[in-house]
């Protein structure tokens, strides 16, 4: 078998073509949706990603604005900017690129974020909210994995499903997510023994371990869908956490790094962002 080839750019791209359309409604009611990135240092991988969501917000005419701190910024001058967008009308969503240098602490930065401009969806009370089953903004990776299945059709009620990675931005929401569909979720994490038994279970396989070509071809049930999260720079290439050359011979579904759930992350973003702006512009209009 080889597998479908699940192309993320063409699904970010159809969300995009419905957000446009969004965004022209709030623009017609006197509303631009803005989002601020604020990115500190000098990051390759991270001056990238934040590149990508600038143009994303800017191709659909929405307001972007960019902070770009040094890699000495304390957390108090961070606080700082922060408090300064929290404050701002027309900044309907704010992100602050991920990782941060070793002195700024993430989580007194993601925490004083509004939990309603909270677009990364990593503020505790959004992530409370997924948790206790009534979701606000949701992480956008996550979103992302969730988008891809449903628009590929992938059943997901009474599957079993099994996430490679808990981490508090993708490998728990993702889980969340997927139970609260009502997947039978198996969550496996770097001290898993004998991962390839488990993930050999699954019909939906979430990889997001950051651990190069992790997942072989031996550790996936014939026909079933894998989402590659893994982003790695391997000589100078990107590869994703599945081999991808071999599962697809293997797998029904399969998403390719890039092309996969990269687009779909910066697509969730800018949805979240108008969203936001859209409860804004009720809350406003009330
Ligand atoms: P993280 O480092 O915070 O978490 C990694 C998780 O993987 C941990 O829970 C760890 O226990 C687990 N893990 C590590 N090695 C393992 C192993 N050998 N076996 C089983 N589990 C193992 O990383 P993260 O922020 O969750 O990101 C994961 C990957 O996804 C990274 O490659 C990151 O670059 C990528 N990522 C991609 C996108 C995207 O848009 N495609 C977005 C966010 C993160």
């Amino acid at each position: 078998m080889t597998a479908i080839i699940i192309d993320g750019a063409a699904a970010a791209q159809a969300l995009y073509a419905g957000l446009a359309a969004r965004v022209q409604a709030l623009k017609a009611r006197g509303v631009t949706p803005g989002l601020a990135t604020v990115l500190v240092g000098d990051d390759p991988a991270s001056r990238v990603y934040v590149r990508n969501k600038v143009r994303a917000c800017e191709s659909l005419g929405m307001h972007s604005e960019h902070r770009a701190l040094p890699a000495t910024v304390t957390t108090a001058e961070l606080l700082a900017e922060i408090a300064a967008l929290n404050a701002r009308a027309d900044i309907h969503g704010m992100i602050v690129q991920l990782p941060l240098p070793p002195q700024v602490e993430p989580a007194a930065l993601l925490q004083a974020i509004a939990p309603d401009k909270d677009v990364d969806g990593f503020h505790w009370r959004n992530l409370g909210a997924l948790a206790a089953g009534t979701p606000q903004l949701l992480p956008c990776t996550p979103a992302g994995v969730m988008h891809l299945l449903d628009r590929e059709g992938v059943a997901i009620e009474g599957q079993r499903a099994v996430v490679i990675g808990r981490s508090q931005q993708v490998g728990k929401p993702t889980a969340l997510l997927l139970i609260s569909r009502g997947a039978t979720v198996t969550v496996c994490h770097s001290k898993t023994t004998d991962l390839a038994a488990i993930t050999h279970e699954a019909d939906i396989l979430v990889a997001a371990a950051g651990r190069p070509r992790l997942v072989t071809a031996a550790m996936v049930k014939p026909g079933a869908t894998v989402i590659d999260v893994g982003i790695n720079r391997v000589d100078g290439k990107l590869v994703g956490d599945v081999d991808f050359a071999s599962v697809r011979e293997v797998a029904g579904r399969i998403t390719p790094v890039p092309g996969g759930v990269g687009p779909m992350t910066v697509a969730m973003l800018i949805a979240n962002t108008v969203t936001a702006a859209e409860r804004h512009a009720g809350a406003a209009s009330t």
